[in-house]
């Protein structure tokens, strides 16, 4: 999932001080799971700016409303009508799908209650790590299900660097070393011979060096 965590809200406050009347719209999907953007963080972040502007000696009128996904437009038409009533959005959906509002709706300013980490996993209650940066071509298949990629601080994808001490990574001692776990997990799946096939250079361009990508799927389109 897409894992954020929110603004604090002196900074929001900042972005709305054009504004009087502002729909918190929160996202039932990714965010609500890392609890950043959900209905809940919706509820918590309209009192905080109810209280925090009332302290700065104005009211803001908040509007709050959740809707399922704010990356796609069929849910984003749910909030078209709280849209209209109020002067701006605060969106506590992913970058994604902050942009995605801010495009439905061209005349209404679209501000971004969250900060968008990564692509990651709940690791335990409370804490979230990073597991993929999209880089386009998979090769998790190579490594026993790890990613060198996003897990080893030096992307390496031949082996690792030789710098880490009792499992940990030398760049992020507090990390266990992201080659250490790819050898043990190909051991623990009789794999270990993939360890002899030399990497090619991954190819890039499939990532977001080259600008924003865009994947089209002609078997879905009309
Ligand atoms: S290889 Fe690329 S797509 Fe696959 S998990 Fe790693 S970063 Fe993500
Ligand atoms: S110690 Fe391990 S995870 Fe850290 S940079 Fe070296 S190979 Fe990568």
């Amino acid at each position: 999932m897409i894992v954020a965590q929110r603004k604090i809200i002196p900074e929001i406050l900042e972005k709305l001080k054009y504004h009087k009347k502002i729909l918190v719209l929160g996202c039932g999907t990714c965010v609500t799971v890392c609890l950043a953007g959900g209905e809940r963080e919706v509820c918590i972040i309209a009192s905080a700016l109810r209280m925090a502007s009332k302290l700065h000696g104005y009211s803001l009128d908040i509007e709050e409303l959740t809707i399922e996904r704010q990356c796609d437009n069929i849910f984003i038409e749910m909030a078209a009508e709280a849209t209209e009533r109020n002067d701006a959005v605060l969106s506590l959906g992913c970058g994604a799908g902050v942009q995605a509002v801010a495009e439905r709706y061209p005349y209404k300013p679209v501000y971004a209650g969250l900060d968008t980490a990564f692509i990651g996993i709940l690791e335990e209650r409370g804490v979230w790590t990073e597991k993929c940066i999209a880089c386009g071509e998979c090769v998790l298949s190579d490594y026993g299900g790890i990613c060198p990629v996003a897990r080893c601080a030096k992307r390496l994808l031949n082996g690792p660097c030789g710098g880490s001490k009792e499992d940990r990574c030398e760049v992020s001692p507090d990390r266990e070393c992201a080659w250490q776990l790819i050898y043990r997990r190909l051991k623990d799946i009789g794999q270990l011979d993939r360890l002899k096939n030399i990497a090619v250079p991954k190819s890039w361009n499939k990532s977001r060096d080259g600008g924003y990508r865009v994947i089209i799927r002609d078997d879905h389109r009309i």
